[in-house]
């Protein structure tokens, strides 16, 4: 088969040629021998154990051989003979069992059988596959496969290249894999691009296929293609929907499923598991998972493309020690690309993902599945995990599920044949990182946008699922998952706003209530802030935008007013309490003109203050500022008595620099420009400058050196002495602790604690390093304790005598 991408199959030069036709001479009579020894396959005996039990055509016999494919596992054995006998299939097997080849082998050699080659045949199959990564994948072991002799021209349809491009090739194509969109984009535009002779219609993960999100596209694709035709549909999780099945008009379908009568939907070698961890505490959990695994290949699933990108970026810059991929389906394809080529090549890495990767994808020798927000749905859950344990590997899935999702979701899983073991993360391995992803945030305001976008994505995602007995916002504490995720405060969510609004309605009345309360709430206020911290105060301007500013402005002075406001109405003024806050209504009504006389006095502490009447208050000079200031209000008038306060109306002065005499002088003094010239050329003036300016930094610089060496000499010294102290003191010091634990055992312990325990620990001493994750947490303690008390005597020792008292301690040490 010649295969190349997207631009179909090379011209053979001359010489080949003559060589294919040969060929397709003995193809001819091969081909009769074949169609005979087809017609007498009899699916259904099932004593047809490896590919050589089955007539294939030598290119296809060849292709297998060379990538070592000898034995057919279950659903190979069951559906390639049907196939192969022209029947239309339904196919269900579980992820990673080998269904990719089920379908290639028959397209191969059925359309070998018809000779459906060469240019003038046209497209003979089409084989549809939901993400690009996936139809690159089988387009793959389609071309190692046929690569051995077969004449096909194949191609691949994914988008991210020009339709021009493709259209040129796609006219001699006989077998195409696509995604749904670009494959109707071809049929509806590409005028020579003929399938009326397609002989086969292949459908990978069919069921993801026919759901709703490609419906349209699906719909309209299978109205361009003839009806006379054979089709397969596989997937791990696969419907038997009638209505399906009419869509595609099958006939008579086969429904292999192999794995039917399984106790269990996943494969045998996989181990899953579950963790109980409420939203807040995810990315700690996740996070501390990934130090204790820094030698796997890991595979996390997120909700949405946002939220991975905010993981991605804020682990990245924590640097993990292991590398970090992430993928999603907003990136350019050529960014895709290279990350699952660099997934699939890598020994240990950490790939970040959304379900784009849930599907079909075979990365080789994945340990960990984690799915860090809980999927949709069983199926997806079962495709994602199926990354792992693929072909007779080993592998390990562990579930993230809320407290609230837990009941729901693990009834959902046992409907469908899913056994999940809960576990629980040692409470003392779990780091906490709130506080280092708020420090980034807080510097990073694009990291912040960042995880305000993920924030709400992944509400919103919750939101939006169906089902409501696994998913319950209301019973999320989001405020508490914003704040885990480095954000200053809760992002407002829109599709909330019924809600919200309500919320913020009572909120406000709530607090109206509160202010009008008494004064014993005003403590309450004060203790919050101060709690408050610098970063809080600086969150808050950094977060706002210009209209909650100003809100947030007009509330902080209604606040501290709200005591004059009242104040107001008991002397009767007679003043809504609600217009303090605007300064140009409330002059109107503010200290009359002549109450001035006994305030004045205690204006006396600020010395400087002279007063005069203006109506509504009175007019304040202050000494340094040319403008007066008006005092209207109580407020106004305690204002006087701060001197800071009273910093922000006074006039900026003018700064100035000394000399080395002390004579002031402006920042910047012009020189009088005929003084300038005599000094001669400005050339020669600047060189004369930066000469002078030369020798003064290389003088400073010899000092500086040679000051820097004699403190490097000290430290060094410094060190010396206190290693030889350490020396003398034995080798008591602190251990450094043993970061190369297995990772397994840190989720595994408490699943397994309840009786193994002591086996566990007993059984080889290599075991022992691994103890640390199985040991109870009092155990830990009393370990470390120990360590620090014999760190702490040979500190003792170690340190520097300084007084009378340290020589005579360090002598009896040294004499034992
Ligand atoms: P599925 O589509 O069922 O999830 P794949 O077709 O992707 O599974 O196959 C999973 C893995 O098993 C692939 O790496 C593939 O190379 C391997 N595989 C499939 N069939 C065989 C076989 N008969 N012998 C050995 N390995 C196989
Ligand atoms: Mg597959």
């Amino acid at each position: 088969m010649v295969a190349s991408g997207v631009t179909g199959r090379t011209r053979p030069t001359k010489v080949k040629k003559q060589a294919n036709v040969q060929k397709r001479k003995r193809d001819d009579v091969d081909v009769e021998k074949l169609d005979e020894a087809v017609g007498e396959l009899d699916p259904k005996n099932g004593s047809y154990k490896d590919f050589t039990d089955l007539p294939l055509s030598d290119p296809t016999k060849q292709g297998l051989k060379s990538s070592h494919f000898a034995v057919m596992t279950d659903v190979q054995a069951k559906a390639i003979p049907l196939a192969l006998k022209g029947h239309d299939i339904l196919g269900a097997a579980k992820t990673g069992s080998g269904k990719t080849l089920s379908f290639l082998i028959p397209v191969l050699e059925n359309l070998y059988r018809l000779q459906h080659v060469g240019t003038d045949a046209g497209l003979g199959a089409l084989i549809l596959a939901p993400t690009r990564e996936l139809a690159i994948q089988i387009f793959d072991v389609l071309c190692k496969i046929g690569k051995h002799g077969h004449m096909f021209a194949a191609g691949l349809l994914i988008g991210g290249k020009s339709l021009e491009s493709e259209r040129q090739a796609l006219v001699r194509m006989n077998i195409v894999v696509a995604t749904p969109g670009r494959m109707l984009q071809h049929l509806s535009q590409t005028a020579a691009f003929s399938v009326d002779d397609l002989k086969m219609l292949v459908l990978d993960e069919a069921d993801r296929i026919l759901d709703m999100g490609f419906q349209r596209d699906v719909d309209a694709i299978i109205e361009y293609l003839p009806k006379e035709r054979q089709t397969l549909l596989f997937s791990a999780t696969q419907s038997r929907k009638v209505s399906d099945l009419a869509r595609l008009s099958l006939q008579d379908p086969e429904y292999v499923s192999v794995h039917a009568e399984d106790k269990s939907a996943t494969p045998k070698g996989l181990t899953q598991n579950y963790i109980v961890c409420p939203l807040e505490e995810k990315l700690d959990t996740l996070w501390s998972f990934i130090q204790a695994s820094k030698k796997s290949k890991i595979l996390c699933f997120f909700s949405s493309a946002k939220v991975v990108r905010f993981v991605y970026e804020s682990f990245r810059h924590m640097q993990p020690g292991i590398p970090l991929l992430h993928i999603h389906g907003r990136q350019k394809q050529g960014a895709r690309l290279d990350t699952t080529a660099k997934f699939s090549a890598s020994k240990n890495s950490c790939l970040f993902a959304t379900d784009v990767a849930a599907r079909g994808l075979d990365f080789p020798a994945v340990d960990f599945v984690i799915q860090v927000d809980c999927p949709d749905d069983v199926d997806t859950y079962i495709h994602r995990v199926g990354r792992t344990a693929r072909y007779n590997r080993e592998g390990r899935g562990v579930l993230f599920l809320a407290p609230t999702e837990e009941e729901g979701m693990l009834k959902r899983l046992e409907a469908k044949k899913v056994p999940v073991e809960v576990i629980n993360v040692r409470q003392k391995k779990r780091q906490s990182i709130k506080e280092q992803l708020q420090n980034m945030c807080f510097k990073d305001p694009a990291l912040k946008y960042l995880g305000q976008k993920a924030f709400m994505t992944h509400v919103k995602s919750i939101y939006l699922q169906k089902d409501k007995e696994v998913f319950k916002l209301k019973e999320y504490d989001l405020e508490a998952y914003a704040a885990s995720l480095g954000l200053p405060g809760t992002p407002r969510i829109k599709f909330m706003k019924g809600d919200d609004t309500k919320q913020r309605k009572q909120a406000s009345r709530q607090t109206i209530e509160v202010s009008d309360a008494s004064e014993t709430d005003d403590e309450s206020t004060k203790q919050t802030k101060t709690v408050r911290t610098k970063y809080d105060r600086m969150f808050e301007r950094q977060n706002q935008d210009v209209l909650a500013d100003h809100y947030k402005k007009l509330v902080r002075d209604g606040s501290e007013e709200g005591v004059s406001a009242s104040a107001n109405d008991f002397t009767g003024d007679g003043a809504a309490a609600a217009g303090d806050d605007d300064d140009f209504m409330a002059i109107k009504r503010r200290i009359p003109a002549d109450s001035d006389g006994d305030d004045d006095e205690d204006f006396g502490a600020t010395a400087d203050a002279d007063g005069s009447a203006v109506p509504g208050g009175r007019l304040v000079r202050l000494a340094g500022a040319s403008q007066p200031i008006v005092i209207d209000s109580n407020r106004r008038e305690k204002l006087l008595k701060s001197k800071k306060k009273l910093l922000q109306f006074m006039d900026k002065g003018k700064r100035l620099v000394y000399d080395d005499d002390g004579n002031p002088h402006e920042v910047y003094e012009l020189e009088n420009e005929a003084d300038f010239r005599a000094r001669g050329l400005p050339e020669e003036q600047r060189k004369k400058f930066i000469e002078a300016a030369r020798q003064v930094v290389e003088e400073a610089d010899v000092d500086d050196k040679a000051a820097a060496k004699a403190k490097r000499k000290e430290k060094i010294q410094k060190r010396k002495e206190k290693e030889r102290a350490k020396a003398e003191g034995g080798d008591g010091g602190a251990e450094v602790e043993d970061g190369g634990e297995d990772p397994l055992a840190n989720f595994i312990a408490d699943a397994e604690s309840s009786g193994e325990e002591e086996e566990v620990a007993v059984e080889k001493p290599k075991e022992k390093k691994q103890k640390k994750w199985f040991q109870s947490d009092s155990e830990d303690d009393d370990h470390n304790s120990k360590k620090r008390k014999k760190s702490k005597t040979a500190r003792q020792v170690v340190e520097q005598p300084e007084t009378l008292e340290d020589m005579e301690a360090l002598a009896a040490g040294l004499l034992g």
